[in-house]
């Protein structure tokens, strides 16, 4: 297998891939794959229950949110969550700090709801995240919605937005996690809402995680569609209609190693933390690679970097193809490379990455 840096869908750790492999026919002697078992049957809801529960006990969910195992892409939520959360009325308010924060308030906005910009990086070009003391949430704030890291800049929070409105009420927390969940502890009571698309840190592409506070449940209008309401998913244990059941069962798959193989998100956080700063120490070194981001903002996940002449950007991409390091070509709307060091890249991947980049600049630079 070669080295992907795909920033989604992204890398799956092998042993996964290979367990799946091994039960894809006949799972566990029942005689069927997962694939083909109904999801209402005790095989599935064992499999979904123990994916829950272990990915509960990864990230330390307390017993007062609810799990859900959704369809739709982390983008649906940008519509449902408004749609959950403002039924009674009150503000949107966001941080901008790229593309898909950008996407999420302007998915508010089509829908008719009241949003307010509470800060944005726009101003530094989106390098920087704006600082706490500069956010200034709207009296009816009924959340604050942000993006711990924005995929396509490289960008990733350092700190957690807290925000109190003039009336004293604490404003709840919506962070858009696709593509930093599970890639460090954190800790879920400070949130109202945290949401990921499963295909960087948690498994294929087709599963969206929702992790909502009870009391943020069941505040929708009865008008939107059942299958967009969190407190009837809720009630039906993510199975209003049929789930992706075999993403969920990868997912939990997923959980399992970073479980067992890793020992958890504390050993994830010191593996990720050597993977990037790896990386930036060599873009930091050279004066053929750069990386534009604020020192304290760079995304752990997401590696942005361009050559010194984007004239060699085509020989860079199509060398490191060759070399078997796949998927380094930057988003299409900034261009330039991106290397994604989700929690299935080995440190390996990055140390082929790097000793490759020192050899094209030594040749091509
Ligand atoms: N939010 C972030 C931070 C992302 O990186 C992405 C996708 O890459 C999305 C939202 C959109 O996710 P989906 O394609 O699952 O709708």
């Amino acid at each position: 297998r070669h080295y992907n840096f795909c920033a989604g869908p992204a890398a799956l750790p092998v042993a996964v891939l290979e367990r799946a492999r091994s039960e894809l026919v006949d799972y566990q002697g029942r005689g069927l794959s997962v694939m083909e078992m109904s999801h209402r049957s005790d095989e599935f809801v064992a499999i979904a229950e123990k994916a829950e529960a272990d990915f509960r006990q990864l990230l330390g969910v307390p017993e007062n949110y609810k799990v859900l195992f959704l369809q739709g892409g982390a983008s649906l939520q940008f519509s449902m969550l408004p749609m959950n959360l403002l039924g009674q009325g009150g503000s949107a308010d966001f941080i901008q700090t790229g593309i898909w924060g950008k996407k999420a308030l302007n998915e508010a906005k089509r829908l008719g709801y009241a949003c307010h910009v509470a800060g944005s990086s726009e101003p530094n070009g989106h390098v920087a995240v704006p600082e706490h003391d500069v956010l200034r949430v709207s009296k009816d704030a009924a959340y604050l919605h942000y993006t711990s890291n924005e995929t396509i800049g490289g960008l990733e929070f350092d700190y957690t937005p807290h925000m109190t409105r003039e009336d004293g009420q604490s404003v709840p927390l919506v962070c858009d996690m696709s593509s930093n969940i599970l890639s460090k502890p954190i800790d879920v009571s400070e949130f109202g809402v945290i949401y990921a698309g499963a295909q960087k840190n948690i498994g294929p592409a087709g599963l969206t995680l929702v992790v909502v506070r009870d009391d943020l449940i069941g505040r929708a209008k009865p008008d939107i569609p059942s299958l967009f309401d969190y407190q009837m998913l809720a009630e039906a244990g993510s199975m209003v209609n049929t789930p992706p059941t075999y993403a969920w069962y990868l997912a939990g798959l997923v959980f399992e190693w970073l479980r067992n193989d890793i020992g958890g998100l504390t050993a994830m956080d010191a593996i990720n933390q050597r993977k990037s700063d790896k990386l930036y120490a060599a873009i930091e070194a050279s004066d053929f690679y750069s990386n534009p981001i604020a020192e304290q903002n760079r995304s752990r996940m997401n590696v942005p970097f361009v050559l010194a002449d984007s004239a060699l950007d085509k020989a860079f991409l199509q060398e490191a193809d060759q070399a078997g390091l796949l998927n380094l070509k930057g988003h299409r709307s900034v261009g330039g490379m991106r290397a994604s060091l989700y929690n299935a890249v080995p440190e390996e991947a990055v140390d082929a990455l790097v000793a490759f980049m020192a050899d094209f600049e030594k040749r091509r630079g």
